[in-house]
């Protein structure tokens, strides 16, 4: 993260300048992470499909991967790694626990043969988005200590899912009381749900 933490506003500065950073910016170091992770996770499923690592290799590769990525981008969500709590890692936990479950069903289809190289390699990249919402967990739960409201709008550019829908807050809500995007969501948070937020 090339940005300092700013505690008092839960905003980043970029360390030279001082100037606050745009949310914006911090999404994107957050969307590089899971850009990289897709990367690595489909050479993980190359190298699978080549026959030069087995099935067992594969998912520790994987599961070592999607852990060091959720990690960095909660790190990022509560301001810095230093930041993290028990509550976020416990957060981190169940996401990962979940990734793990679907990594087991991943490797069954792999050794009963039902996937095709290309679709094996499509799917072990599906898994990377998931980290993103390791980010916006931590954020919540950070911001949620210091008594932050948010709303939650919806793109007008992008397709919603039901539960996107009903997740919407147009009002000043709470940030306990709003669901990160990605969180028990059909998209995965790939709708690119907006959020906002304030001090009250
Ligand atoms: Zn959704
Ligand atoms: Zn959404």
């Amino acid at each position: 993260m090339p940005y300092q933490f700013d505690p008092q506003s839960h905003r980043y500065r970029d360390a030279e300048t001082g100037r606050f950073v745009k949310y914006a910016q911090v999404l994107e170091v957050v969307d590089q992470e899971v850009n990289r992770l897709e990367v690595r996770l489909k050479g993980h499923a190359r190298l699978l499909t080549q026959g030069k690592i087995h099935i067992a290799e594969f998912q520790t590769r994987m599961a070592q991967n999607l852990k060091e990525s959720h990690l960095r981008n909660a790190s990022i969500g509560a301001g810095g790694i230093k930041q993290l709590t028990p509550t976020d890692y416990g957060k981190v936990g169940a996401e990962l626990k979940k990734q793990y479950k679907f990594l087991n069903g991943f490797g069954q289809d792999l050794a009963e043969g039902k996937l095709t190289k290309e679709g094996a390699i499509r799917r072990a990249g599906s898994y990377a988005k998931s980290a993103k919402t390791s980010f916006f967990e931590a954020e919540f739960t950070s911001r949620g200590k210091v008594g932050f409201y948010a709303k939650r709008l919806l793109d007008a550019q992008s397709r919603h899912c039901q539960s996107c829908i009903s997740y919407q807050r147009l009002q000043w809500t709470l940030i306990q009381l709003v669901t990160p995007p990605g969180i028990d969501c059909e998209c995965g948070g790939r709708c690119r749900c907006r959020l906002v937020f304030r001090k009250l």
